[in-house]
């Protein structure tokens, strides 16, 4: 089943991973894609030219799961043109819609749900033992020279390293489907946590991006019988020799407690940015979302984050047309934000996800009126994005090099610059310029 390659060494198996959605699932794309790198896959960045495809997919919102679901009927041609071609779909919708995706998809190899993320490389073994001639032939060639290194697949960059603490959400906020196709939150070992930040320092890795759906929730005992907690997490991993910088996502404001405040001050790797979702200004939206907080709480809790960092840089999450949602309320997520002042604001138009609270309510605010919430909530936080950018002109920042000239600064912004570029480096760059939401610098 290899390739055909002119009666010459079986050619290299090249694999393409694609990944809708959040970190988390830009970072499970990359664990599903483990295993096939193992058997000397090498990562191609162009579809067209993979001989195998992972989809990792996404089902937080109506557009992101339709993005997926069209990637896969584009994939048809691409299938058909050759049925020793590997299509793995796996994720979120892949957990929500198992069935129907088969049934939608017959020629798509493997679906494979995201509560089954543990097991994927036993999985994708199994499904794959039909194909292990030509995956046998592969891993000859690859050890046989040629293959490239196995940079870590679908991150923007080897010096920025995810590692996953926790998965599962234990919230049951009304609109939200996470809970459903991720199951309830397990934490990994301290152990398990601290071996593969090591190793993925040791491996290039300059920033580590600690990954959960409530992040800072994770806690556990440890082998040496002592409880750990998220902010002892932050400390430990800053202290891995090779760590520059510490970020995590996504943090629930619940555990935004004293401890982590307290481990922000005294970490200097820790960065200067926190994103952290609000949903809402409205307490009365608030409470229907079940957030279990009032904006006057979490902004509280941002308050003393600031003060305890006062260079910190926020950013946030906001819904626009939950059910019910009146003029009032929405004045107050304005209000909110421009009080809080993110400098990065994620906004959506509330979609309704099948089973969850909020899908059975009716009172749903018309298409109309949230296509014009949503413009005046991203014309204010666009402003607000514009205004901290020119704010840093003049400004030298630092920033860790990701891709030769481009990286990011310690407050998350964008910056590129010409030269010297250099992969893994953090320099001093002094910010002369923006495009979009890039700030344009020179080296120091
Ligand atoms: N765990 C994170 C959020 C994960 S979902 C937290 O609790 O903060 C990512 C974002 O998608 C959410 O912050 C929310 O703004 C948005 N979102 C989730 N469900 C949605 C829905 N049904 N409609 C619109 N946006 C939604
Ligand atoms: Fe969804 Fe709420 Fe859990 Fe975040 S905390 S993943 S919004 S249920």
């Amino acid at each position: 089943m290899a390739r055909e390659s002119d009666g010459e060494a079986p050619a290299l198996m090249r694999l393409h991973v694609v990944a809708f959605g959040c970190q988390m699932s830009v970072a499970d794309g990359g664990e599903m894609a483990g295993p096939l790198l193992a058997r000397g896959f090498i990562p191609v960045k162009d579809s067209k030219d993979a001989d195998a495809i992972v989809l990792n997919t996404c089902t937080v919102r109506q557009h992101a799961e339709d993005k997926a679901l069209s990637m896969i009927g584009r994939l048809r041609a691409w299938k058909e043109a050759d049925p020793d071609r590997v299509l793995i779909v796996s994720g979120c919708a892949a957990e929500r819609l198992g069935g129907w995706i088969r049934e939608r998809f017959p020629y798509v190899d493997l679906v494979v749900g995201a509560k089954s993320i543990e097991d994927y490389p036993r999985i994708v073994e199994t499904a794959l033992a039909a194909k292990f001639e030509m995956l046998r032939e592969t891993r000859e060639a690859f050890a046989a020279g040629g293959g490239a290194p196995a940079a870590p697949i679908g991150w923007s960059s080897p010096v920025v390293a995810p590692v996953t603490v926790m998965r599962g959400c234990n919230y049951s906020c009304s609109y939200c489907i996470v809970p459903r196709v991720r199951g309830r939150e397990a934490y990994r070992p301290y152990e398990a946590v601290m071996a593969e930040v090591r190793a993925k320092a040791a491996a290039g890795a300059r920033e580590i991006l600690l990954l959960g759906q409530t992040v800072n929730s994770w806690r556990v005992v440890a082998g040496d019988g002592r409880q750990r907690r998220f902010a002892d997490l932050l400390r430990a991993t800053a202290a891995v020799d090779g760590v520059a910088r510490v970020r995590f996502e996504s943090p629930h404001p619940r555990f935004l407690d004293d401890e982590l405040i307290a481990a922000f001050a005294e970490t200097p790797a820790a960065c200067d940015h926190i994103h952290m979702p609000v949903q809402s200004g409205s307490d009365r939206v608030l409470s229907r979302m079940r957030r279990n907080y009032t904006a006057a709480s979490f902004l509280e809790r941002i308050e003393r984050l600031r003060a305890a960092r006062p260079s910190i840089e926020v950013g946030t999450d906001i819904i626009v047309g939950f059910p019910s949602e009146t003029d009032e309320d929405f004045e107050r997520t304005l209000e909110l934000v421009g009080r809080l002042k993110p400098a990065t604001a994620y906004t959506f138009k509330y979609s309704p996800r099948e089973g969850t609270e909020a899908a059975e309510r009716t009172e749903d605010v018309p298409a109309q009126v949230k296509e014009e919430r949503l413009a005046r909530l991203n014309e204010l936080c666009d402003g607000l994005t514009e205004d901290a950018m020119k704010a840093r002109l003049g400004r030298t920042v630092e920033v860790l090099d990701e891709t030769g000239g481009y990286g990011r600064a310690r407050d998350a912004f964008r910056v590129k610059w010409e030269t010297p570029a250099e992969p893994g480096r953090l320099r001093k760059v002094r910010i002369t310029g923006t495009m979009k939401r890039t700030l344009l610098g020179e080296c120091e």
